[in-house]
Order: structure tokens, then sequence, then C-alpha cells
């Protein structure tokens, strides 16, 4: 029933399937929004493992089970489990766990946030994430690591992170993904934003009604599929690294640094690294009120 340091066995907190060509990785904590704990995280890995492994299957989606895309990194479900040590994959640095302050707290980030998604970024077969509700925060992560974006109309979108005195998700892209002047607003109102403006910004592939979805993103998946492996591989790649030439993984690797040094003057001075916030002040104090938020670090 549970495992280490109590925290509750869910059984499978990522689902996968493969129809065709394309293989759908879902997130699969709905009654937490998708909130992401480290199994959720490490879960997810196995199945991109999985589905880059598999010579049948051409391309990946990335979904969320129920209502919402993903609320963010997990700060206060039940099944919270920053405490618990998962064998890195993404890194090779110390464990977390028996450590303490900024060592503990850069070296679980760099692993599981920063890291699994600059691994997740590199997955040599294309990604689609397909999202509707809430994409918040460590959500946003998670849909901006997939190279297409396709939204349903009722998706929004916010880093609601500045909130807690912190320079935005540890997954800085915004400047990338949206331009820099989107970005601003985007952090410093910490508001959200919808499928429409999003496309606006160039942040997002597509947005389709809501009951349209699945076919639609799973169409684009498979016309995708039936183009030669290894072109579209190195084309990813080539993009990516074009990217990266305009300064993303660079201008990545200082604002980690700025979002430590938060993390530690918050620590400094006040409750917690997260300024005092969790999921509930985090909701009560969005002047926009992410009704779903479950919050993020
Ligand atoms: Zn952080």
């Amino acid at each position: 029933m549970s495992d280490e340091a109590g925290v509750p066995d869910e059984g499978d907190v990522v689902t996968y399937e493969r129809r065709g060509r394309v293989a759908i990785v879902t997130l699969n904590r709905p009654d937490y929004r998708n909130a992401q704990n480290s199994v959720m995280t490490y879960a997810l890995d196995a199945a991109f493992e999985r589905a880059v492994e598999d010579p049948e299957v051409g391309v990946i989606v990335l979904a969320g089970n129920g209502k919402h895309f993903s609320a963010g990194h997990d700060i206060g479900t039940p099944g919270r489990d920053h405490h618990v040590r998962y064998p890195n994959k993404a890194t090779l640095w110390w464990d977390h766990v028996d450590k303490v302050g900024g060592d503990q707290r850069f070296a679980r980030e760099l692993e599981v946030y920063l890291g699994m998604c600059r691994r997740w970024r590199e997955i040599p077969k294309p990604t689609i994430a397909m999202v509707q509700g809430a994409c918040i925060a460590g959500g946003l992560m998670l849909a901006w690591v997939c190279d297409l974006i396709v939204a349903s109309d009722d998706a929004f979108f916010s880093d609601p992170v500045v909130r807690m005195g912190i320079p935005g998700v540890e997954y800085f892209a915004h400047p990338w993904v949206m331009g820099p002047r989107a970005a601003k607003e985007f952090l410093f109102t910490g508001d959200r934003f919808g499928a429409a403006q999003a496309k606006e910004w160039g942040m997002v592939n597509r947005v389709v009604p809501r009951a349209e979805l699945e076919d639609e993103t799973l169409a684009l998946a498979e016309k995708i599929a039936t183009m030669p492996q290894f072109g579209l591989a190195l084309t990813k790649k080539a993009v990516n690294q074009a990217e990266d030439q305009m300064g993303m993984r660079t201008g990545m690797d200082s604002v980690f640094g700025l979002h430590h040094f938060a993390h530690a003057h918050n620590a400094e001075v006040g409750a917690d690294s997260l300024g005092g916030m969790n999921a509930k002040t985090m909701k009560a104090t969005a002047s926009t009120a992410p009704a779903e938020q479950n919050g993020t670090t």
C-alpha cells in the first residue's frame, strides 16, 4: 500500500499505449491534476525510453489524463516524494536525499527538473504535447520540451513562480518559446493566458476544440510518422541546435543560478525556499484565481 517513507502507492502514474506508429504517453494522476512527483518523473522517463527503443514507434504524444494536462510540480499531495531517492538518470551528480540546504536543492532540481527536461528535449523521435485545461509551471516545462504543442481551446498557461520571489520555473525557456516581451508579461503578472494567446505568441502550433483534441493530435502524429525516421531525428537535432545557438541552453544555465539564488534567499530570510508558498497559498494569492492550480517549485 505504501512504499518508502509513507508515500502512497498510486499505481500507474504514467500509462503507455501504442496506436499504429504513435506512442501515447499519458500523465495519470488526474485526482491531483497530474501534479508531477518524482515517481511520475521517472515513470515518464521509462515510457519515453520504451518509445525510443520500439522501432514501430515513429512519433510520441504526451498527454494528461483528466481535465488538465498538468498543474505543475507536486508541492502538496499525499504522494509528494521529494525526500525519496531515485537513481539519477539525467546527471552524474550525488543524490540529494542526505544533503541539506542549497546542496540538497541544487542536486535535486538539477537532476529531476532541469536535467530530465533537457534529456526529454533530446528524445530522437518527434514529440507532441497534447494539452487541455491547466498547463502551469512544471506543466509548461513538460509541454515545452516537446517539439510541437497542440492545445485545446480550454487550455490555459501560467508560471506563477514569481509569487514565490523566484524568476520562473527551472527550465527557463520563456523568452525563447514566446519572445522576450510576452515572457515578461507572462512572468510579471503570473496570470493565466488562454490557448489563443499562446498561439499568437507562437508558443503552441495549433488550437482545436476540446472534443477534437485527440483526433487532431493523433492525425498530426500519424502524418509525421510517415516521414523517414532518421531524417526526422536529424531535423529535430538541427532545430534544437539552432535554438541553442540562439542562446537557450546557456541562458537557462545562467537563470538556473538566479533561480537557486532566489530559493536560497527565501530560505535565509523566511520560512522555506518556496517563500512560504504552498499549493493553497499560491491559489489564494493568484490574482486571476487559477482555481485548478496545484502548485510548483
Ligand atoms: Zn526550484
